[in-house]
Parts: C-alpha cells; structure tokens; sequence
C-alpha cells in the first residue's frame, strides 16, 4: 500500500488522481491532501478519503475547514508553509505535486530533501529551477516520475533502453483552440474562446498556457531537464489528434511511441503504479475508429511564447524563472480581463528584457527573481492597459 500526498488535490490533476485511487483503494491510500483555498471541496475529499492531513495555504478559511471537519480524526494544517512540511511527513511514500506554478518549487525540494518519489505534474518547477531539482534530485536519491502525458509516454518509450543513446525527443502538441488562427485572428479572442481546448480539459492556467504554446515550451525545458538532453535533441510537433503522446528516436532511427485517448489519469496511474502496469477501466483506442493522425511544424511567428521559451532556456541563468513568473502575471491579467490574448508575449518580452538576468543563481536567488520578475511585469500590464485597443477584447 502506497501512501500518497497529494498536492493540489481540489484541481484537475488532483481530482483525477483521487479517481485513480478510489479505483485502487487496495494499492494506494491518501495520506496527505492540500489546497489553496477550495476549502468546500477539501472537506468531501477528507470526508471520502480520510487523510491523515488536510492542509489549506489560505489561512482565512482554516475556520471554515475546522468547524465543517470537526469530530473528523484529521489534523488540519493552514498557511503556505504547511504543504512542504506535509510532502515531507516519514510516513509519506510519493508526492503528487499537482499544484499550479511557481508555488509548487519548495514542497518539491522539501519533498525531494525528505527522500520521497516525486510524481511531477507540475511543471513550473523544472522551468523555474531545473537545475537545482535535478541535483536535488541526484543527491537524495530520489525517483522524479512525469505525469504530464508528453513526458510519460517518454519516459515510458525510454522503459528498457539503459545504455541505448537518444537521437531525438519528438514532443508532441495539440496546437490549442488557435491551430488555424491567423495573426489577426489572435489579436480578437476572448478569455472564453482560450479557454475552449480542443482535446484536455485541464485548469484555467495551463489552459491558457497551452491556447498561446508556451505550455509546449514549458515541457520542452520539462524533457530537457527530467531526460539529460539538449533542447537541439527535441523536436516538437504539432500532431492535433492528441493520440500520440510523445515519441523517442533512438540512434539507428528507431522511433518508439506511446498511443491512447487522451485522458490524464493514465499517466497518473503510471506514475503512482510504477515501476508496475495496472488494470484501468479507461476507454481503449479503436485505431479503426480514429482519424487520420497528423504531424505539423509549430509556427513561432504567430506563437511568439514558445519562441521566448527557446529565448529563456538559451540565455540559461535565471532567465526561464522571468520568463515564468512574467507569464503567470500576464495569463492572470488575461484571465481578469485586463490585457487581451496577445499582449501576454508582450508582457513576458519586455519583462525579460528588464529583468535582472543572474547566470548562475543560487535557489534564493530564483525567489528573488520571481519576485523581481512579477513587479516588473505587472508594471508593463499597467502600461499595455493605457494603450488605445490593448486592453481587454470583448
Ligand atoms: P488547477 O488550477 O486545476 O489546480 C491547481 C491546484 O493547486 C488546486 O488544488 C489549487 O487549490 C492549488 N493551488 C493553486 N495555487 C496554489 C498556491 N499558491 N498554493 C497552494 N496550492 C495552490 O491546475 P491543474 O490541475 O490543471 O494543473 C496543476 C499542475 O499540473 C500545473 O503545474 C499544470 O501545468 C500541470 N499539468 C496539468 C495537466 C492537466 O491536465 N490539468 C496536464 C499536465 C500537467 P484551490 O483549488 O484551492 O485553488
């Protein structure tokens, strides 16, 4: 029996994880779950789970979780500082960290410190601090697993291939709701129509993130870091299907595969299950049914974001932690209306262009960047609100 945390569990990652594990009660138990402020909904969780902890970040609503949960055997924790102290708990086995963003980079070092495998669904803290958590990693000897569906079927196609050399990374993308938008087109959509994926139906963040392929490009620095390899080494095509997940081409021009229907929760039970295969009741793929699998270039001209993530990992440094931290101040602007799809890249531009740029930063450095990098960034949104046709399109 597997004894989980779950960071983040009252989002899209952690909901479908607790799916798995009431499918797998025998395998898995929850130990710990954690949320930011979604007290409502952390109370069924621990009504249904009965975890050992409950942690809420926002201290305002530890009130409301005490009195809904009381007569409950459940220790309640609030405040930021509680989830890197729950991940890190002697009886914890693996660490789901499904928060969203830069707030997930202490409870995965502190979990990676307290030796604990970490199933990384999020993938802010590789863009912000790659390096850093891989050494972590390394010295603690700690197994990083991916859920992120692209990094899954890579590590899945890398199973049994020890020793063999990598040629090349094929990361695919869906392309987003925008595939066929020209720059015009862009320069008129609304919160509701990037909100509007295709293929996954995911939290408002990554959502956005993947309308403007800057997700594409947070999980091209993603593989570089979890897999040793070059950003030259990945390929990311535009494959709207969503069936392939990813692909490795091996030296003598191999290539391997990883196929199904999208659903996160298989991946998750992956990463939960490993180094073993379990049964799942997921709908299975009919390739008779499906419809013809295609593979395009990304284009950076109308997705200048993935281009700023080449940009960032390039310059190295401290640079993919502006770049980080700008986007999530622009895509929460975008997302309260204050700046219209397109200003998002603009925002992530100039901030790293203001930005102090360290080459080789320290871990306190990187919380002085991300700080840093928002003040920057919020003054910019400011000033792309005064532009005439800037602000928030209807
Ligand atoms: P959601 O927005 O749906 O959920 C985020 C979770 O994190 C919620 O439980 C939320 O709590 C909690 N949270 C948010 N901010 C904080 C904070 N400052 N401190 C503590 N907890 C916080 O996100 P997703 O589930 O979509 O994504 C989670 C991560 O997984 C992201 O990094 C994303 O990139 C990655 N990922 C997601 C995929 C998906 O399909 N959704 C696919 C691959 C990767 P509350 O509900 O209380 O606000």
């Amino acid at each position: 029996m597997k004894k989980i945390a779950i960071l983040g569990s009252t989002g899209s990652i952690g909901t479908q994880a607790l799916d798995v594990i009431r499918s797998n009660p025998e395998l898995f138990k929850v130990y710990a779950l954690t949320a930011n402020r979604n007290a409502k909904l952390l109370v069924e969780q621990v009504r249904e789970f009965n975890p050992k902890i409950a942690v809420i970040a926002d201290k305002s609503k530890y009130g409301e979780l005490k009195s809904a949960l009381s007569g409950i055997p459940v220790e309640i924790w609030a405040g930021e500082d509680a989830i890197p102290e729950a991940a890190s708990q002697a009886a914890v086995d693996i660490v789901l960290t499904a928060m969203v963003g830069y707030a997930g980079l202490k409870p995965t070092l502190s979990a990676i410190e307290a030796g604990k495998t970490i199933a990384l669904a999020n993938k802010e803290t590789l863009v912000v601090a790659g390096e850093i958590v891989m050494e972590a990693a390394k010295k603690h000897g700690t197994a990083i697993l991916p859920v992120d569906s692209e990094h899954s079927a890579i590590f899945q196609c890398l199973a049994g291939e020890k020793g063999n050399t990598v040629e090349k990374i094929l990361l695919t993308a869906s392309g987003g709701p925008f595939r066929k938008h020209s720059k015009e087109m862009l320069a008129t959509v609304n919160k509701r129509d990037a909100l509007n994926h295709p293929n996954w139906s995911m939290g408002e963040k990554i959502t956005i993130d993947s309308a403007t392929m800057m997700n594409k490009g947070f999980e091209m620095i993603e593989a570089k870091w979890l897999f040793g390899v070059t950003t030259a080494q990945i390929k990311i095509l535009v494959h709207p299907q969503s069936i392939v997940h990813s692909m490795v081409q091996f030296v003598d021009n191999s290539v391997k595969a990883q196929m199904g229907l999208p659903d996160m929760r298989l991946p998750i039970l992956y990463a939960l299950a490993y180094p073993n295969r379990i049964p799942a009741n997921f709908k299975s793929t009919d390739f008779t049914q499906l419809p013809p699998l295609t593979f395009e270039e990304p284009d950076m001209q109308r997705f200048p974001c993935l281009a700023l993530t080449y940009e960032a990992i390039g310059q190295g440094g401290n640079m993919p932690c502006i770049l980080n931290a700008a986007n999530e101040a622009a895509v929460a602007a975008f997302l309260e209306d204050r700046i219209s799809f397109t200003a998002i890249g603009t925002v992530i531009e100039k901030t790293m262009r203001r930005a102090t740029f360290i080459p080789t930063p320290t871990l306190g450095d990187y919380i002085l960047t991300d700080g840093e990098a928002r003040t920057i960034s919020e003054e910019i949104i400011r000033q792309v609100q005064a532009l005439p046709g800037q602000q928030r399109p209807c």
